[in-house]
């Protein structure tokens, strides 16, 4: 019987007794879990990642306004930008992961990795990576094999959605998804694809959900930026051997505690945090008068 993912430790003991790498394992879950051929496995991935690089091309290429207006064309801006806060690849990095999220916010087509919030954070990860380092379409979808064996374990042992752990259940989960596949392309050792997800899950704890007028828009979109940075500084990390000290395992479920004593104003429902803010309340009203005003033309 396949593995189930039920922890990062014992992915670790089934690769090591089976002799298979981290991508083969969650092959092999596909397959035997979803009745599923390896090809289409594979297909779905290419398709996925695909789509994942539209998604940059579009946000940094076309008109980029939400419905709100809150989301208007920040990637371009940033990524045009002249000066370089660090390296033109980190400003590429942080313009992608925008663009990506962007085109999500725009209502246009994006891969959920593992939800909408937060997908522009692996497209921005794993196109700069790809791009820095010449590293094969290949070894790109096997290591999305292993940024999604990482999301499995982190939905069972915690949670990826922001309605039940806040954002560090949404953002950190696609941050962890992404610096696991960094390392993983970078022939890391499993310790080290599991040091930097833990290294990760760390710098991402407590965050909460509190989306302005309950739009998945602000501050989501500049989360996938930050979470692309932090997925990057926590590979680095955990490339060079620096170790998170607790276990990737009880980090995840340090996350889910932290999550499931989260107040419900902070999960989704946007009753805290920004979405609490005078202004948010006000873009709030205006967006509710406006979906009002439209729906005698919509009905008609
Ligand atoms: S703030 Fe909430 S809605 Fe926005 S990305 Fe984070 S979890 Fe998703």
């Amino acid at each position: 019987m396949a593995f189930l993912f039920d922890s990062f430790e014992h992915w670790k003991i089934y690769c090591l007794k089976t002799d298979k790498t981290l991508d083969e394992v969650v092959v092999e879950y596909e397959t035997e879990q979803k009745g599923r051929s390896e090809g289409e496995i594979i297909d779905g991935l290419g398709k996925a990642w695909k789509v994942m690089k539209e998604a940059v091309h579009s946000g940094l290429e076309e008109e980029m306004t939400s419905r709100s207006g809150m989301i208007n064309n920040g990637a371009k801006k940033v990524y045009r930008y002249p000066t370089p806060v660090l390296s033109k690849e980190f400003q590429n990095l942080i313009s992608r992961a925008l663009a990506a999220k962007e085109v999500n916010s725009c209502m246009g087509r994006v891969v959920a990795a593992p939800t909408a919030g937060a997908s522009g954070i692996m497209p921005g990860v794993l196109y700069t990576l790809q791009e820095i380092h010449q590293i094969s379409d290949k070894r790109i979808l096997e290591a999305m094999m292993v940024a999604a064996g990482i999301a499995i374990i982190i939905e069972q042992k915690a949670s990826i959605s922001g309605a039940v752990g806040g954002c560090q259940a949404e953002t950190g989960t696609a941050a962890a998804m992404g610096a696991g596949a960094i390392v993983f392309c970078l022939d890391g050792t499993i310790d080290q694809v599991f040091n930097a997800v833990a290294i990760t899950i760390q710098c991402m704890l407590g965050l909460v959900c509190d989306p302005v007028a309950g739009l998945v828009e602000i501050p989501c979109v500049v989360r996938n930026a930050s979470a692309a940075a932090i997925a990057n500084s926590s590979a680095q990390i955990a490339l060079a051997d620096v170790n998170s000290v607790i276990p990737v395992d009880e980090v995840i479920e340090a996350m889910g505690e932290i999550g499931a004593s989260m107040e419900t104003r902070y999960k989704e429902t946007a009753l805290g945090g920004l979405a609490a803010t005078p202004t948010a309340q006000k873009i709030a009203k205006r967006v509710l008068i406006r979906d009002i005003d439209v729906l005698p033309d919509q009905e008609s």
